[in-house]
């Protein structure tokens, strides 16, 4: 439910409300929005008689959120979220800017590519230390000494770090490293881990699962607000279909039908989404041109030689082009690199 309260409520009049409804046995998470404290009281099967709480001094009224993911909805919090790391705020007017290599491979290899996709102007630096892949023989990533690599890389060049979390257990040692905690597309219904991530305070950044409707996903984000961090960064990176000529179907629709329904930021990956490289720029640029508020892309100076995803990996000077053309298409819509 949602409990607006009255325009002009003390600040401890409303904490007293908010105790109330917790002594009800509900959760109760607060947003502001229009110089109106807005409560969302959420809890499964508690009985509360919602006629008496409109009743109670200080509430104004009291309406049913009419979606599952409570939290995340626009009907709760209305206004867009922004979220700051380094230099940039994600769901701003400027857009988000995330690339880098599929893993972290050596030194030489994320120093080349951070210096490269910062000179282009991105300011988030990607790059797996910790990899989810399909066959048990191919490279698992550095580990620690990947997300150290990655770290000084990104600092040396002004970038902030989203690096994925494969594992409840690792949260607070990749939570030392980056800044933004990424869950895979493997791993979005992974509900210890998405407690276990929010809990480490740190933006997330939460990739759609491969056969996940976008319900599935948005209830996925509800899992980290409703611990209480409302940092979530949600990203399309392709759905499984029946199509074989693309890795996967990116479902740019997801854009318009999460912009309406929830106020978190999203992101598009069309690195994976396509899994191709020449399909990247132009994916990346329907995205920008679809209200995306950012891209996370893959980008290695030697992909022929990667360790994971060269065939969907850009060049530097690729990454660039894309950039400037995004520069242009961002002026179209409203928003800016
Ligand atoms: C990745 O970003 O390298 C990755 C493994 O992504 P996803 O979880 O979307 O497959
Ligand atoms: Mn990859």
């Amino acid at each position: 439910m949602l409990v607006l309260l009255k325009k002009g409520v003390s600040e401890t009049g409303a904490s007293d409300i908010a105790g109330r409804l917790r002594m009800l046995g509900l959760s109760v998470h607060r947003t502001d929005h229009a110089g109106q404290i807005r409560l969302g009281a959420v809890g499964d099967g508690v009985p509360v008689q919602w006629d008496k709480v409109r009743e109670w001094a200080g509430v104004e009224a009291v309406r049913p959120i009419p979606v599952p993911f409570k939290l995340v909805s626009r009907a709760f919090h209305p206004h867009d979220t922004l979220i700051s790391v380094g230099r940039c705020t994600i769901g701003s007017p400027q857009l988000a800017l995330m690339a880098g290599p599929c893993a972290v491979e050596s030194e030489a290899q994320v120093f080349t590519v951070a210096a490269a996709v910062a000179r282009a102007g991105a300011t988030v630096l990607r790059g797996g230390a910790y990899k989810p892949r399909t066959s048990p023989y191919s490279f698992q990533g550095l580990g620690e000494e990947g997300l150290k690599l990655l770290r000084r890389a990104a600092d040396a060049h002004g970038l902030a770090v989203v690096s994925e979390v494969l594992d409840s257990a690792l949260v607070p040692q990749v939570a030392r490293y980056a800044d933004i905690l990424q869950v895979g597309a493997r791993n979005m219904q992974n509900f210890a881990l998405l407690h276990e991530v929010a809990h480490a305070g740190k933006p997330v950044l939460l990739k759609r699962g491969l056969a996940s409707t976008i319900e599935e996903w948005l209830m996925s984000a509800e899992h980290v607000l409703s611990q209480g961090n409302a940092q979530v960064i949600l990203c399309e990176r392709g759905i499984r279909t029946f199509e074989t000529y693309t890795r996967n179907t990116l479902d740019l629709n997801a854009i318009p039908v999460v912009k309406e329904l929830s106020h978190l930021p999203v992101i598009v990956d069309p690195s994976h989404g396509t899994g191709i490289r020449n399909k990247v720029a132009p994916m990346a640029r329907a995205a920008i041109a679809a209200g995306a508020d950012g891209l996370i892309i893959e980008v290695h100076h030697d992909p022929d030689h990667a360790l994971s995803d060269g065939p969907q990996s850009l060049y530097p000077q690729q990454y660039q082009e894309l950039v400037d053309q995004i520069r242009t298409i961002a002026g179209v819509v409203g928003r800016r690199v």
